[in-house]
């Protein structure tokens, strides 16, 4: 269960004050009024997400940011007579009725009117008056006002809402020539006749609709950010392609690193698969790494690591990454990897050769697999709703219409018991076949460490979301220090996985906002300067990725980064290649540190919504110590099955 008070501080924290709110009255306000209470059933684990969310109507609640925005603009005072336009869920009345004195809103929706009302009698917040109306007229018979906020966004500023505010008094309006954007205005009344007009920057409300407003018509966000590619060319170091043995040279420099850790903006490009393998390789052969871990199953990787280290195929034994999304694993790029690994480990000599790892949770995928198959047969409700939870509740994504087909049923809920029993007994089975494993990695100790909390690891990944998020990175980290310590003092690790577990998370929304954390953050606080930590990106080309959980591979277009995004500074940057290493280069670290939202793209893409789907706000070089970019990429090739041309024929440890 969510702790809704501890939630509202941390977003009070983050992403009022921390993007530069400060009057306290606001302040104390936004961490009083529960927002979880305005939201629609269901909608209340995301409430605290600084983003607007659907009520009735189709309309939304207000960001939290703007809210707070617009009241600090209206400057409330505690005597102050307040109207606003666009009740909406009650929300914003609501706040400003704990900082001025009598606050009237109009909404044009009854029901909604309605919701709001009876939500702000239940709070027992008594001045507020709800009324239902065309908010666009004002409304003049409780005139003047000390303060107008209009919640929606108009074409200009109604001359009826400014003439109903008192001298000195302020109207927060958005005003745009677009139904889509508007930029932010105040107009304060300094005299009778005069109104003084500022801008307050660029956003995007619901369209005012009525006597001076609009037609209706839908919105979407805006913003704009700063541009860098300058900054960016100049600090770039060009590299050449991955398969060329200088690549690998460029990341010498972290070959005295404890651990390195190397990400992925996507789970379906070659570019990224190549290019890992090719530092890794580099750092196997020439700094003495001995372990390459990554974010997969335990079991399927151990299938791999018996390949690399020459161990024969164990009696029973399934193919490797068998299941949902098996493109991230059974592709071309790792087969080559996994290739050469043998290769070099055959002539090695056994202290340095280099095995194979999973960091996941043990054998998540088919954990998964079991509770849809479950599901599916029991209550195909619960089955969607558990397959869009894995595939949208990721935390870098802001999509109230998926969101809504995510919230939990009571059917959901009753399955719980069972698909915890099921995943239980799988983890049984599978523990049996692990200890008969080769390289004994579990050992007893570690083997009653994962019995002990599978209970606790099924119930939260059954419910997916922030919590099992938390789990999941922490026992990668924990499997992580424990590969290092089984191999001694002088183990060294290589760790590939995507960027959202690899790029520091306390300096990306997710932590901000969500209290995750990852993998990347966890060893910087455990090793420090020892660990480095390399985010990878593109602009576009193509990916391998599914459109939702258990769904089929397809190769999708990347759509071209957005234009507010870090991605777009390094396209504008022009070079189709390169690494940034960011504490030797401090102009464009500095400038990189600015919040900017950053693709991330998992195993599923939505690029119809890819704004809200897979974009988040992160300090890019706070983040990462080093960031490579490949302007272009194609999706990964996967390994066709037997018979199909592009058949791998090495049948172990991909065989079919
Ligand atoms: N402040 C609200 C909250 O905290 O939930 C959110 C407001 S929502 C962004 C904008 C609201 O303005 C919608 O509920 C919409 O129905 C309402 N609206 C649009 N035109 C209006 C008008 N002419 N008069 C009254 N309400 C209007």
């Amino acid at each position: 269960m969510l702790d809704y008070e501890h939630a509202r501080h941390r977003m009070v924290e983050a992403h009022i004050a921390g993007r530069g709110v400060s009057d306290r009255r606001v302040l104390d306000a936004m961490r009083e009024v529960p927002r979880e209470k305005f939201v629609e059933e269901g909608f209340e684990e995301f409430a605290y997400e600084d983003s607007p969310l659907p009520i009735l109507a189709g309309q939304t609640i207000s960001q939290p940011f703007i809210v707070a925005y617009m009241i600090e603009a209206a400057e409330l005072e505690a005597g102050d007579r307040v109207l606003e336009v666009g009740a909406g869920s009650g929300y914003a009345a609501a706040v400003m009725s704990r900082v001025a004195d009598q606050i009237h809103t109009i909404e044009r929706h009854e029901e909604l009117a309605e919701a709001a009302r009876r939500r702000l009698e239940e709070l027992d917040y008594r001045n507020v008056e709800v009324l239902v109306g065309d908010g666009s007229k004002g409304l003049p018979e409780k005139a003047p006002f000390d303060a107008i906020l209009v919640a929606a966004g108009g074409h200009a500023v109604p001359a009826a809402l400014s003439e109903q505010l008192d001298i000195g008094g302020r109207l927060i309006m958005p005003i745009g020539k677009e139904q889509r954007s508007q930029r932010l205005m105040r107009i304060t009344r300094t005299a009778a006749n005069k109104f003084e007009q500022e801008d307050l920057g660029g956003v995007a409300f619901v369209p005012l609709i009525g006597e001076h407003g609009w037609a209706e018509f839908p919105a979407g966000p805006v913003g704009s950010r700063r541009w860098v590619p300058e900054l960016i060319a100049e600090a770039a170091e060009e590299l050449p392609t991955p398969d060329r043995p200088d690549f690998g040279a460029m990341f010498d420099r972290f070959g005295d690193r404890r651990v390195v850790l190397l990400g992925e903006s996507t789970h379906g490009t070659a570019e990224f698969y190549r290019a890992r393998a090719a530092i890794t390789r580099r750092l196997v052969e020439e700094h003495g790494f001995n372990i390459v871990a990554v974010e997969a199953d335990w079991p399927d990787a151990a299938s791999v690591n018996r390949y690399v280290r020459g161990l024969p195929r164990q009696e029973g034994e399934e193919p490797p990454f068998r299941r949902f999304p098996t493109w991230m694993w059974r592709n071309t790029e790792v087969a080559e990897f996994v290739g050469w690994l043998r290769t070099y480990n055959d002539q090695a000599a056994d202290e340095a050769k280099a095995g194979f790892y999973g960091l996941d949770l043990y054998n998540m995928s088919g954990s998964i697999a079991a509770l849809l198959a479950y599901l599916d047969e029991i209550d195909p409700q619960a089955a969607m709703v558990a397959r869009e939870r894995y595939g949208c509740l990721t935390p870098w994504q802001h999509e109230p219409a998926t969101y809504g087909r995510a919230v939990l049923t009571s059917g959901y809920r009753k399955c719980e018991e069972e698909v915890v029993r099921q995943c239980r007994e799988l983890l049984e089975k599978r523990l049996d076949y692990a200890s008969r494993d080769g390289e004994a990695f579990l050992d007893a100790a570690q083997n009653a460490r994962l019995i002990a909390s599978a209970e606790k690891y099924y119930r939260v990944m059954y419910y997916g979301g922030a919590d099992s998020w938390n789990l999941r990175d922490r026992h990668m980290f924990e499997t992580l220090e424990y590969l290092l310590a089984s191999k001694g003092p002088h183990s060294k690790a290589v760790v590939w996985a995507h960027n959202s577990h690899i790029g520091d998370a306390r300096l990306t929304e997710m932590g901000l906002i969500r209290e995750e954390l990852n993998i990347g953050q966890l060893c910087r606080e455990r090793f420090g300067d020892e660990a480095a930590l390399i985010g990878l990106g593109t602009h576009s080309g193509t990916v391998a990725a599914a459109t939702n959980w258990d769904g089929a591979m397809e190769v999708k277009t990347v759509r071209p980064s957005h234009a507010d995004s870090v991605e777009r500074s390094f396209h504008a940057a022009g070079k189709p290649r390169c690494l940034i290493d960011f504490a030797r280069q401090p102009a464009v670290a500095e400038a990189l540190a600015l919040p900017r939202i950053q693709r991330f793209i998992g195993v599923i893409y939505r690029p119809e919504t890819e704004l809200a789907s897979h974009y988040a706000e992160a300090s890019m070089s706070k983040q990462f110590d080093a960031y490579v970019w490949f302007d272009r990429t194609r999706a990964v090739t996967p390994l066709a099955p037997a018979g199909e041309p592009g058949h791998v024929p090495d049948t172990f440890p991909f065989g079919l």
